[in-house]
């Protein structure tokens, strides 16, 4: 497949992508979009000028929206058809690329639009997926005979995460306080945190609404499923090593999670799918699962200093997760918990076995006893004042690429 549109063979938006977003065009006009290359395709108005005509079932401009959650609500059928239909007029000689006038209008380079939240995300839930990260944060929180709780091979770990503070790349924020108890002290004080972390994840939509009652089975899964985005769970670890037992994680958790703007679809990511690893001991039946159902995402993050360069200090991988996405929705659902359309499930900090591959700076300094070294000279423990962690991930095989581009936090001082 070629585009009339030209981008470079690194380009994370390639015509195998199709990713959808929400973007300010112009400062003043909001609208859905896709991306190829470096430039924005408005929907509404390739809508109105009727591209989308023989779509059945999309009888109206859900693309005329601040949210992809009306899109997103009609399901596969439709979805799956808006998205060949977008990648049939990308292509070279194709009636789109003939109508020089409608391609003025309705392509904007992506320096010219600001990205928004893609979804309204009414339910947010964390998982634990990575076994090497539970294994890491097991070891450090209550030593290497405890790492593993016995629960963890069993079914997928998580918890009820907070929506109302997701917000989109590019969005600051200010460092959380909170209560902590320092090592050796006798009782807890307040203040800044001083141990804030990322955690590197990814993050994947619903697009239906169940009934309570009903559960969502690991074959169901995939249906149910619109797409993915790069996630970082941002966490304050000294709020959170006080806090939480035996509840678990809250305000060492809730006060900024930031998301990628780009929902790359499930049916983007189909050549990529790759074998999960062999789960042992066996699971219950609800959870076992057919096909592959790890998807080989290569992530890495960066951290970048308020006035220098950016520094590579993780790289990762999406298929090194044990639970699966179909794995966490059925397990998730299977005591009839209903799900909503544009509810967000995160993997949970995905690290590997290699150091260089730990997903989070709690484990990259193994929690502040080994320093990161930075280019400008400077080390880290945790994430400082204005500091930046940039998380970028793409999946690449036979030509083919399929990325997500990036998700930017930085971090404030304290308000
Ligand atoms: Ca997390």
């Amino acid at each position: 497949m070629k585009s009339f549109i030209s981008y470079s063979e690194n380009s994370d938006f390639s015509i195998h992508n199709i990713p959808f977003g929400v973007a300010i065009f112009n400062q003043e006009y909001i609208a859905c979009c896709t991306r190829i290359g470096d430039m924005v395709l408005d929907l509404a108005t390739i809508y109105d000028y009727g591209f989308f005509d023989e779509i059945e079932g999309l009888e109206e401009n859900v693309f005329e929206a601040y949210t992809l959650n009306e899109f997103i609500e009609l399901g596969k059928p439709v979805t799956n058809a808006v998205r060949l239909k977008i990648q049939e007029l990308l292509q070279e000689d194709s009636k789109l690329g003939q109508d020089k006038k409608t391609v003025e209008q309705c392509f904007y380079k992506f320096d010219h639009v600001q990205m928004m939240m893609p979804v309204h995300i009414p339910n947010y839930t964390d998982f634990y997926s990575s076994i090497e990260h539970a294994t890491n944060v097991g070891k450090m929180f209550r030593g290497e005979e405890n790492a593993l709780l016995p629960n963890w091979k069993h079914l997928p770990v998580g918890y009820h995460g907070r929506a109302s503070s997701i917000v989109v790349s590019g969005t600051d924020f200010y460092r959380p306080k909170g209560q902590m108890k320092p090592p050796g002290a006798e009782s807890p004080v307040f203040g800044p945190c001083k141990q804030l972390d990322f955690e590197l994840e990814m993050g994947f939509i619903v697009n239906k609404h169940s009934e309570m009652g009903d559960s969502i089975s690991t074959s169901e899964a995939n249906d149910a499923i619109f797409g993915m985005v790069l996630f970082n769970d941002w966490s304050a670890r000294d709020i959170q090593s006080w806090e939480y037992v035996p509840l678990g994680p809250f305000l060492g958790k809730n006060f900024c999670s930031s998301i990628s703007p780009w929902v790359v679809t499930l049916e983007a990511l189909e050549p990529f799918r790759i074998e999960s690893p062999i789960q042992e001991p066996e699971v219950l039946n609800y959870l076992k699962f057919e096909g592959k159902q790890n998807l080989d995402i290569k992530l890495q993050v960066y951290l970048k200093p308020e006035s220098g360069e950016e520094n590579l200090i993780c790289q990762s991988n999406y298929k090194f997760m044990y639970w699966n996405m179909t794995q966490q929705l059925a397990h998730h659902t299977v005591n009839g918990c209903n799900v909503e359309v544009g509810d967000i499930y995160a993997s949970g900090t995905i690290s590997g076995k290699d150091k260089d591959s730990f997903g989070s700076m709690l484990e990259l300094s193994w929690r502040g006893t080994e320093p990161i070294h930075l280019a400008d000279g400077s080390e880290r423990k945790f994430i400082e004042d204005n500091d930046t962690i940039i998380m970028r991930g793409h999946a690449e095989k036979d030509g083919i690429r399929v990325g997500f581009g990036e998700v930017v936090g930085k971090v404030l001082p304290a308000k």
